[in-house]
């Protein structure tokens, strides 16, 4: 992981890359490492994709979704680079915990229909909407 990390400060001077207590990119230049586990190498590659790839709001969580599965692209482009073992499982947990959250994030909060977003990232919901506007 040194020699990772070492390697990636080389290459991406600008970046500025701190320990924290989750892996996270913070836009526009920092990237937060998390504790040590296993697949901290990859992690840090889906951060340093983000930072590439300049993303910077998460405006609507439809795109923040679009967002993690690019980083994810470009981790694994990185991965050829840096010779990190990529691991789809491990790409597809992450991009499915997402989707719980768009989800639930989703989720009309009186009837439990799946709303749905305007372009103001207003979430509406078509049934409840439709009975206020009956009334
Ligand atoms: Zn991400
Ligand atoms: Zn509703």
């Amino acid at each position: 992981m040194d020699n990772l990390l070492n390697r990636i400060k080389k290459d991406y001077p600008e970046l500025s890359i701190k320990n924290g207590k989750k892996f996270t990119f913070r836009p526009p230049k920092t990237i937060i490492i998390g504790p040590s586990e296993p697949k901290m190498e990859l992690l840090l590659l889906h951060e340093l994709g983000h930072a590439l790839l300049h993303h910077e709001d998460y405006k609507t969580h439809v795109d923040r979704l679009k967002m993690e599965s690019d980083a994810w692209e470009k981790a694994k482009e990185l991965s050829l680079k840096y010779d990190v073992e990529f691991d789809d499982d491990l790409m597809q947990t992450e991009l499915d915990t997402y989707r719980d959250w768009l989800y639930k994030k989703s989720r009309c909060p009186i009837c439990g229909l799946t709303r749905f977003q305007t372009p103001d990232f207003k979430y509406h919901c078509p049934r409840c909407e439709l009975l206020l506007n009956k009334k």
